[in-house]
């Protein structure tokens, strides 16, 4: 079983510090064809952009490289488009699940509550200026979960239908259905924790809850407590993908 970690979408900040970061996409190898965790842009995102992501265009100065979309990336592992069989999600704003229309086929996984209150089209919280119902236009196949039915590492989880090893772990706040992803692999565990944490302690506490929510404090202290666990946040430096092996 391998883990592949890709860049999903370049993003640079300008304020409060400049970075370069990239946004963490993960795919899965299993027996049964690949699970992509979170989809960065599509190619539809490339080709007709929404009124957000040209805003994020003009303030994140990003590079909107349709080549970064991940059906373009995958032919560079090998692979096809067709071996995305199941796409588990974060949430669902735009930079995390642009890609959905890219794979029509992929049963797509995530927790009940983003997936309505995304549907729903209430604007209530900034965050909900993030969504874009577009991606949901092709009826994907959807299993959306709720009920907590185990815990992992003693947060409250619900194991996902995969026989490789994987739970959504609720981490509401950044939106109000957001999950983290924990993925066991043989070296260790992957838990992206998407927009519930920040890589950096660099901005102000209160800009940093107020983006990221309730959770990145007991976040930082878990992953400081269990260096077995890789927790990974859904906007990486650059340079972090640069390391990685399978890139
Ligand atoms: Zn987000």
């Amino acid at each position: 079983m391998k883990v592949h970690i890709l860049n999903g979408l370049t993003i640079n900040t300008r304020w409060p510090l400049h970075w370069q970061t990239g946004q963490v996409c993960l795919l899965v190898e299993t027996r049964r064809g690949l699970i992509l965790v979170d989809t960065g842009l599509g190619l539809d995102d490339y080709a007709h952009p929404t009124a957000i992501i040209n805003l994020f265009r003009l303030v994140m100065k990003m590079p909107f490289d349709p080549n970064q979309a991940v059906t373009n990336q995958l032919s560079r592992l090998g692979f096809i488009p067709q071996d995305v069989r199941h796409i588990v999600l974060t949430h669902l704003h735009f930079d995390h699940s642009g890609g959905l229309p890219d794979f029509p086929w992929a049963r797509v996984h995530v927790h009940a509550r983003e997936y309505h209150d995304c549907l729903e089209g209430r604007y209530r919280r900034w965050a909900d200026g993030g969504y874009n119902r577009r991606v949901l236009v092709h009826q994907p196949d959807l299993a959306l979960y709720e009920k907590i039915d185990t815990t992992w590492y003693g947060f409250d989880a619900i194991r996902l239908p995969f026989k490789q090893e994987m739970y959504l772990v609720p981490l509401f706040g950044h939106t109000l259905g957001h999950c983290g992803v924990a993925i066991k692999r043989p070296q260790g565990w992957y838990f992206l924790v998407g927009d519930a944490a920040s890589f950096t302690e660099k901005v102000p506490g209160a800009l940093l809850r107020f983006v990221v929510g309730p959770h990145h404090a007991r976040l930082r202290v878990f992953q400081v407590a269990h260096p077995e666990v890789c927790l990974l946040t859904g906007h990486m430096p650059l340079e972090f993908f640069v390391e990685q092996p399978s890139l």
